[in-house]
């Protein structure tokens, strides 16, 4: 089996979807917020912290798998899943987000074979085509394999665009030809940038080619919020109900209500744990930072609402102090509290689906989460 996508309802008054994602590593319910372990790991936490914190599906990154330590290694250890002791779904990226942000000069590295760029470890010229992204996706055996895209920056043209959707079909059709693991996904992805009549042809061009799922590329390059997701209800209107949307990239909470009011279904973002390192967490009333002298003595958890390890045994105080004197601890603690809080976010929204009260409970978190931040 590769993945089955089971719609179980729609909230009566918005697009969003419950339902569930089965797959050869089990059963998970969407929404679903996945972290995401960049070079096969989710910096710092063991596989336990995940499953405690009720992680679901995991991402990696095709990229840096490939630069080290290989897919032929991966392989030969059985598997990105066995290599990484990790039984549950895994979902690779095609590379191509790290690959363009890599290729400097856009017009000469970027050609309809492919892109040429730089190794960002040794400055090694490196060449990544769709056929190669599949290979060494089907080679790190993940559950869900991507297509490789082009991600225009933001703005492009229209003409640019235009001629970039096209290429993103191309591609996507030479990846899927190439793509030779059975018990592997494989997920298409829409682009358009803000162009309405772009998005939609990316869209029902993408469908035809028969894609296990599909993703909404090309947000969260810069754009205003409202442009963002205007990108996703053009994009979301054309795709088939029975298959997994996949909204990449996006993981800060008002984005992600807002994605599931659209009718995503699944989230991943490198912020959780990225703010982490930085002494910052997620809560109810807003995003803190641990550095602030307030919190020397407070013994307060960092959200009395989070039913996470963190917050269940250690204070603000304490997380702070770790923090200012850099201590590893510090960054691990408050990377498990920030992954439990988006996912947490998503079992809310789960309820608030079932519950037909999505825009309630969106007019709720807001009015906590933002009311407190101005302050
Ligand atoms: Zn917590």
């Amino acid at each position: 089996m590769k993945i089955r996508y089971n719609l179980l309802k729609t909230e009566k008054n918005t697009q969003a979807r419950f339902g569930t994602i089965q797959t050869n590593h089990g059963t998970y319910e969407t929404p679903m917020f996945m972290p995401v372990g960049t070079r096969a790991t989710v910096k710092s936490l063991s596989k336990e912290e995940l499953k405690d914190e009720h992680a679901g599906i995991i991402l990696s990154n095709t990229y840096h798998l490939w630069l080290r330590p290989g897919p032929d290694v991966i392989k030969n250890c059985g598997g990105l899943h066995k290599f990484m002791s990790w039984d549950q779904p895994i979902l690779t990226d095609s590379g191509g987000f790290q690959v363009f942000s890599l290729a400097k000069n856009k017009r000469k590295d970027i050609t309809e074979e492919g892109v040429h760029f730089k190794s960002h470890i040794d400055g090694q010229n490196l060449f990544l085509t769709p056929e190669k992204s599949i290979e060494i996706q089907n080679k790190l055996d993940s559950d869900i394999a991507m297509s490789f895209d082009e991600c225009p920056p933001y703005p492009v043209t229209y003409e640019y665009m235009k001629k970039s959707v096209e290429r993103t079909l191309r591609w996507a059709k030479r990846g899927k030809k190439v793509h030779n693991n059975p018990n592997q996904a494989l997920f298409g992805i829409v682009q358009g940038g803000e162009f309405t009549d772009l998005r939609e042809y990316s869209c029902k061009e993408t469908v035809k080619l028969d894609f296990d799922g599909y993703s909404i590329g090309g947000t969260s390059v810069g754009e205003d919020k409202p442009t963002m997701y205007k990108m996703v209800e053009d994009g979301i209107r054309y795709l088939p109900k029975d298959k997994v949307r996949y909204l990449m990239g996006v993981g800060d909470p008002i984005d992600i209500i807002e994605g599931v009011i659209r009718g995503v279904d699944i989230f991943d973002c490198v912020l959780p744990t990225r703010i982490a390192r930085h002494g910052q967490a997620f809560t109810r009333g807003g995003k803190i930072n641990l550095n602030n002298a307030k919190y020397k003595e407070d013994l307060n958890p960092i959200d009395n609402s989070c039913d996470c390890y963190t917050c269940k045994n250690y204070s603000k105080a304490y997380i702070r102090h770790l923090i200012t004197t850099g201590e590893t601890l510090g960054g691990r603690l408050l990377s498990i509290h920030n992954i439990r809080f988006l996912i947490k976010l998503t079992e809310e929204l789960r309820e608030a689906i079932k519950n037909d009260n999505i825009l309630e409970y969106r007019k709720e978190f807001l009015t906590k989460y933002e009311g407190k931040q101005k302050k």
